[in-house]
């Protein structure tokens, strides 16, 4: 067995724990991450790649909550529940409720996530402005698109929320939608565009970041397993992995939907469950969308890029269920084929699957732990961690090295 030392460990190389590196690494720290798995494994590479500081209201809302009640009956709908008789899933749904009434928690939850989103908004320019990554990096805004007119006027509640923020969109109605984005059926009745939003190749990140990482001396171990942890006062001393153990001063765990059984085993509880989503990816249809459309009643989303096409969404709790839903997949097309006039092609088609590392207020959990010194905990970005991402590695680097943080952590500690 082997025995490697850095400064710091990183359990997860998923996009979180890729950042993380990324901001240690600048920092002059030694940094080693560990997988599990390969880069497609993680939930970061096959999600839709939007970079979207639109998305700072929590799901949790009681209409959500209506809405997702109806869903369960339909078969084709954006959202599932397997029926499971497990405590923590209970626990957390009721967790979830809760949140969705209480107004206290919703500012709270929006604040939080808004201030990370924009945060990482403004780090990706500035990272796409030093590194010259191909990774089809968008600045083009994105569409949420409605059908019917009142769903179209009830966002508007919405939308007013987003503008204390400062992130008010354009409503953009009929033909002038048309005439902005041709290819679009007449379904679509109106769309609220955010300009401030942008897209990009999620697993062309990786691989970019993956690269850039081990030429600047970070070790990355893919199929190295964590499996236990040795500790003494408080701290971790050693990381058993199958690959050998592990020592470092500081240890990061950016283990996404897989934290809270890993965390575990050093005792500490995390309310983080898979809510699994599905994505398409194909040959680009000749007509196609010039920018990303969500269509916001059926909760899917389309994503451009110059090579490629991106069909994605739809949320199953089904826990580590690996298995392939041929509904969810359907209910993409299904959706697509309304909206679009050409929805999809039949080349170069690769079906994915990922679980979404789900709290149940919206808000990641980024905190030293409050049993051990030395470790940090980066998880729970929900549907967010691409567009969280840059902000909380950088947290995360300030927490490490007890530097002054450039943002205000409290609305992601430990509860
Ligand atoms: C269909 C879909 C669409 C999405 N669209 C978007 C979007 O447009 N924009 C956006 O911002 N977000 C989006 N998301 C959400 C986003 O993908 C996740 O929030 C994000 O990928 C979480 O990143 P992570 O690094 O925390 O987790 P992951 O990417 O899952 O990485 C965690 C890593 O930890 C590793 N790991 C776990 N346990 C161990 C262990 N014991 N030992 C070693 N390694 C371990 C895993 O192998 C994995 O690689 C979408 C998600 C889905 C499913």
């Amino acid at each position: 067995m082997n025995n490697t030392e850095s400064d710091v460990v990183i359990i997860g190389g998923g996009i979180i724990g890729l950042f993380c590196a990324y901001y240690l690494m600048e920092e002059g720290k030694t940094v080693t991450v560990l997988d599990q798995g390969q880069i497609k494994d993680s939930c970061s590479y096959g999600n839709c790649g939007l970079v979207s500081p639109s998305h700072a209201l929590p799901l949790n809302s009681p209409q959500l909550l209506l809405k997702a009640l109806v869903w369960l009956f339909q078969k084709n709908s954006p959202f599932y529940i397997k029926p499971q008789m497990d405590m923590e899933f209970m626990g957390w749904m009721m967790g979830f409720a809760f949140n969705s009434f209480s107004g206290k928690q919703l500012e709270k939850s929006m604040k939080g996530r808004g201030s990370l989103l924009m945060d990482s908004r403004t780090l990706y320019d500035d990272i796409f402005k030093e590194h010259k990554w191909d990774c089809n990096w968008a600045p083009s805004g994105i569409h949420f698109v409605y059908s019917q007119e009142k769903s179209f006027n009830a966002y508007q509640s919405k939308d007013s929320k987003l503008a204390e923020l400062g992130l008010a969109a354009e409503p953009i109605i009929g033909r002038e939608l048309f005439n902005k984005e041709p290819s679009l059926t007449e379904h679509a009745y109106g769309s609220w565009f955010y300009k401030i939003d942008a897209s990009l190749n999620p697993g062309k990140l990786l691989n970019e970041l993956r690269g850039h990482l081990l030429s600047r001396g970070v070790q990355i171990r893919e199929l190295c397993k964590v499996d236990t942890f040795e500790e003494s006062n408080g701290r971790i001393t050693e990381i058993t992995t199958n690959h050998g153990n592990f020592k470092a001063r500081d240890v990061v765990m950016a283990t996404g939907a897989w934290t809270a059984n890993l965390a575990k085993q050093l005792k500490l509880k995390i309310p983080v469950i898979p809510g699994k989503g599905y994505s398409i990816t194909m040959k680009s249809p000749t007509v196609h969308p010039t920018c990303p459309i969500i269509f916001d009643e059926n909760k899917v989303v389309v994503t451009p890029w110059k090579e490629g096409y991106r069909l994605g969404g739809t949320m199953e709790f089904s826990g580590y269920d690996t298995t392939y839903n041929e509904h969810r997949i359907q209910t993409l097309k299904n959706v697509a084929n309304l909206y679009l006039k050409e929805p999809y092609t039949n080349e170069g088609v690769e079906e994915w699957y990922g679980w979404r590392p789900m709290t149940n207020n919206g808000l990641p959990i980024i905190d030293r732990s409050p049993v051990h010194n030395n470790l940090f905990v980066a998880c729970g970005h929900n549907m967010l961690g691409l567009s969280m991402a840059p902000s909380t590695g950088k947290l995360i680097t300030e927490m490490v090295i007890g530097k002054e943080k450039h943002l205000e952590s409290d609305p992601y500690a430990f509860a």
